[in-house]
């Protein structure tokens, strides 16, 4: 028999499903990918074809077992987008209609019943999070109150409710397992996440049966087989965690204090709390960043909305560069002391100032101000944006008790930019450690699926093996780092809508 050596981990993300293969060493040996369609049928609506999803699933895994062999692959860990919610028929595994994708918004009204009804306080001391169409509870509740047979059936047990996560499972195994993990369930807004169960008073609430409902399961363990016929073997599935919880893994933030954060279009920061369930003062949203054998390990959850995004919008609408990687020169050209700022509140302002009508602007121009300055406003607003997340997570953590984080583990596009990096580290005041493999959701995965079926030794193994690929320390004066945040504290106030 072949020795098994490998871990197969799937990244089902928004925009693309990935397939790779990590070795005995936690090294990536081989990816594949294929692009997923977005479905737009009216402003505010994102679907995907859940069908298209598992076909895309299956054919990039097939495509990357082509390199290694299916014989050397001791486990399956499933990573995904999270939120986004599918309803299938358990006989048939058919979808009853398309996916609603996370950022689709067509459910505000009834988060705004939700509040209205004076859920707020039940739903940020239970779920974590804010009552907000992002999470899956409300998309839920649409699809199952838009065709009332929905609802008859789903209380008999016909139908399934899951994030991608189970969907998938439930296609690999055949039917066989009806399952999520503790991180997906945690983004649902139905997850009691001290108690570790659903929440019976939001599924009344919305009206959601129990019958339909995933069991949720630790991060590692078996989540069942994967059919032969699917990759060429039986495969057990032994790993599953939401993406960004994955991401937080594969950066080994394994000890409370410990943050990541990942810069691509958006940029997600995840700082463990360790076995204390952190309720945030500061609209931080509290989660599950793993669960094993049982023990939840907890995690404060902040994002920016337009991380990459900003560059993307200087390169297409205003036409500065043609290639994101230009900025990096641009910025270094500019004059430091030009006084610009840019707030990107495109689409409002998210953590920590949660101002839905706030829009983005450019300030402090003087005719001095060329495109480099612009541009080297447009990066440093990532870094305020950063900071302002980490003083927020840093009061919640000091708060509870705990030692706010002493460096900045960071992965995703941007991170290729040097010269944010090191404005960065000078913003936030911590050293900032670019992760050497930069799939860490897919790693995190892999380190799951590869924990539990025993190819990796330990956590605090996998801890060892965490390199950095660059790191950069804080080198500006502390009155400078001050005037320049003053700066961006005072930009922010000038364009809030309150
Ligand atoms: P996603 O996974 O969200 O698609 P990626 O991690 O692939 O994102 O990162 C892509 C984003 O990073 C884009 O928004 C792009 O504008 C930005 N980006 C890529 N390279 C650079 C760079 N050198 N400097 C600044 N931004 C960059």
């Amino acid at each position: 028999m072949a020795e098994k050596t490998t871990i197969l981990a799937i990244d089902q993300g928004t925009t693309s499903t990935r397939a790779m293969l990590f070795d005995a060493d936690g090294r990536p040996q081989a990816s594949a990918s294929q692009e997923l369609e977005q479905i737009y049928p009216r402003p505010g609506w994102v679907e995907h074809d859940a069908e298209a999803i598992w076909q895309a699933t299956l054919a990039v895994g097939r495509k990357v077992l082509e390199s290694v062999g299916t014989e050397a692959v001791a486990a399956v860990g499933i990573t995904n987008q999270r939120e986004t919610t599918v309803v299938w028929e358990r006989e048939t595994a058919r979808p009853v209609g398309n996916a609603i994708v996370w950022q689709d918004r067509r459910t505000a009204e009834i988060c705004d019943g939700l509040r209205a009804d004076g859920l707020e306080t039940h739903i940020a001391e239970a779920t974590g999070l804010v009552p907000d169409p992002y999470f899956s509870a409300t998309k839920l509740a649409w699809i199952l109150s838009e065709r009332p047979e929905l609802g008859d059936r789903a209380a008999a047990g016909e139908l399934c409710f899951g994030t991608v996560d189970s969907w998938l499972i439930f296609r690999l195994t055949g039917g066989a397992v009806h399952a999520t993990d503790a991180t997906n369930a945690s983004r649902t807004m139905l997850y009691d996440i001290g108690k570790g169960a659903w929440d019976d008073r939001l599924l009344e609430r919305l009206a959601i049966p129990a019958a339909m409902l995933p069991e949720v399961r630790d991060c590692q363990g078996a989540f069942g087989v994967c059919e032969a016929d699917h990759f060429g073997a039986e495969l057990p599935i032994l790993g599953v965690a939401g993406d960004q919880q994955a991401a937080s893994f594969g950066q080994a933030c394994f000890a409370p204090g410990m943050i990541k954060a990942t810069y691509g279009t958006g940029c997600f920061a995840l700082v463990n709390t360790g076995a204390q369930k952190v309720t945030s003062g500061n609209r931080m949203l509290g989660t599950i960043g793993y669960q094993l054998e049982g023990r939840r390990t907890y995690a404060l959850e902040g994002s920016i909305f337009m991380a990459g995004a900003t560059i993307q919008w200087l390169r297409d609408a205003l036409g500065l560069f043609a290639d994101a990687a230009e900025s990096e020169a641009m910025a270094a050209e500019a004059d430091p002391e030009s006084g610009v700022y840019l707030v990107p509140a495109f689409q409002g302002l998210g953590a920590p100032y949660w101002d839905a009508g706030a829009r983005g602007a450019i300030l402090g121009l003087s005719r001095a101000a060329s495109r480099n300055e612009v541009v080297r406003a447009g990066l440093e607003s990532v870094a305020f944006q950063t900071r302002d997340l980490l003083e927020a997570m840093g009061r919640d953590m000091t708060a509870a008790g705990l030692e706010p984080p002493a460096a900045l583990r960071v992965d995703g596009g941007m991170t290729a930019n040097r010269w944010l990096m090191q404005f960065l580290a000078d913003t936030v005041g911590l050293p900032v450690e670019v992760a050497e493999i930069a799939e860490t959701t897919a790693l995190g995965a892999a380190y799951h699926a590869g924990l539990a079926a025993g190819l990796y030794g330990s956590q605090d193994e996998l801890a060892q093996k965490w390199r950095c690929a660059a790191r950069f320390e804080p080198a500006m004066p502390e009155a400078e780092r001050a005037a320049r945040y003053d700066g961006w504290r005072a930009a922010v106030d000038r364009v809030r809508s309150r």
